[in-house]
């Protein structure tokens, strides 16, 4: 595994165990060799998780739509800065460059961004491993949503587990080395 694309909030959270997360996963992911994608920001858990990347001597590779960039929040010292045209090349990219996906606490677009990886798995566009990184118990109530889902009929055991859920980042590393695609199709009947 070389580079893991890391979502996260463009905003920080009220509890500093957030940002303690962040820390310690770029910290891990440097540690181990393995590189950030990100969505170039410099801003909330964002900025946190680049520069204490780039303080542990880790790679990290930025993907901007330039009018982010425009708006100066992008990160100026990444090791590498994509800027593209749109939100949609921008994720596109993202995924092409990372060999697994991981979401930190954060908002709609952490979630849309994790969220759409898994569908692309669950459609065998990609095989690799996406995960949560469920600090403090945050993404309990998803986990609980997607669980409702499954026994409604329309999300696949096989493919709900496919979603990997660790407390601590060594944890999450270790399951995403494990993993295997599941082969199953993505209609439930
Ligand atoms: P959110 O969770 O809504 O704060 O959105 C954060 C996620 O969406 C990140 O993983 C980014 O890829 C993308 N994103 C949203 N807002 C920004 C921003 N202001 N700058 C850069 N990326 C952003």
């Amino acid at each position: 595994m070389k580079n893991i694309c890391v979502y996260c909030g463009s905003n920080p959270g009220v509890r500093e165990e957030y940002a303690d997360a962040a820390r310690n996963l770029a910290r891990h992911l440097a540690g181990h060799g393995i590189g950030v994608v990100y969505g170039g920001a410099s801003k909330g858990l964002m900025g946190v998780l680049a520069d204490s990347m780039l303080a542990a001597g880790g790679s990290v590779v930025g993907v901007i739509p330039e009018a982010l960039k425009a708006r100066e929040i992008a990160h100026r010292n990444l090791t590498e800065l994509h800027v593209v045209n749109s939100m949609h090349e921008r994720k596109a990219l993202m995924a092409e460059l990372s060999d697994a996906f991981v979401a930190l606490p954060g908002g709609f677009g952490t979630l849309e961004e994790i969220v759409e990886m898994l569908t692309w798995a669950q459609l065998q566009i990609h095989q690799k491993p996406c995960g949560l990184l469920n600090v403090d118990g945050y993404f309990d109530s998803l986990l609980a949503y997607f669980e409702h889902a499954e026994a409604e009929g329309f999300l696949r055991p096989q493919h709900r587990k496919m979603l990997l859920v660790a407390e601590n980042s060594a944890e999450l590393v270790s399951l995403f080395e494990e993993y295997r695609a599941p082969t199953v199709q993505k209609w439930v009947r």
